[in-house]
């Protein structure tokens, strides 16, 4: 019964209960050991940050229930576009974190613009979203700036007037 409970709240401590994707905190301590690993093992690794556009509105528009939906919406676009190694998971708000292992940014580029169209050919009220990407060694050579180059090019994405992914540099 303790096992199942400690479990239970270890799977709890990780785990975003709007979308039931990993959690920021699981985000940032995977980001952290998956870079470590590429570094020892001379392996790449790219990370993608996506962000619904315009979703602030879609939430005043039709409720913050409705706003959820639609973010389990992303969460099961993510999921079915990606392999069961990646970790996929929500950043906060309507921003999400994916890393990739083992994957280039050129594929990673792919893969963004794969789920970028998916969800646009899906999703309610024309919603839409950005995604920024970088990768190691490629743009950064830590977590944090890994992290910070990804966020810079969703920016990017955003200012060039968003529905697009867009490589850090
Ligand atoms: P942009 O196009 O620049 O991304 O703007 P945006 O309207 O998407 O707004 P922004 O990303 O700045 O803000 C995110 C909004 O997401 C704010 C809030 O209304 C909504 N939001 C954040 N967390 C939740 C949540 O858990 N549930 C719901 N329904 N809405 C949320
Ligand atoms: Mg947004």
């Amino acid at each position: 019964q303790l096992l199942m409970e400690r479990d239970l709240l270890e799977k709890l401590s990780i785990t975003d209960p709007v979308t039931h994707l990993h959690n920021h905190r699981y985000f940032q301590d995977t980001i952290k050991i998956e870079v470590e690993r590429c570094k020892r093992h001379q392996r790449q690794l790219s990370i993608i940050m996506v962000d619904i556009d315009g979703f602030k509105k879609y939430n005043d528009q039709f409720g913050h229930p409705q706003g959820d939906q639609l973010l389990k919406l992303v969460a099961k676009v993510l999921l079915s576009g990606l392999r069961n190694v990646d970790a996929i998971c929500r950043y906060g708000g309507d921003e999400f974190a994916m890393i990739l292992p083992d994957t280039s940014v050129a594929d990673t580029f792919e893969v963004a613009e794969r789920l970028r169209k998916t969800f646009a050919a899906q999703s309610p009220a024309g919603l839409i979203l950005s995604l920024g990407i970088s990768g190691f060694p490629d743009h950064a050579q830590t977590a944090q700036d890994l992290i910070s180059k990804a966020d810079q090019a969703l920016d990017q994405a955003k200012n060039n007037g968003r529905n697009q992914s867009v490589i850090a540099h």
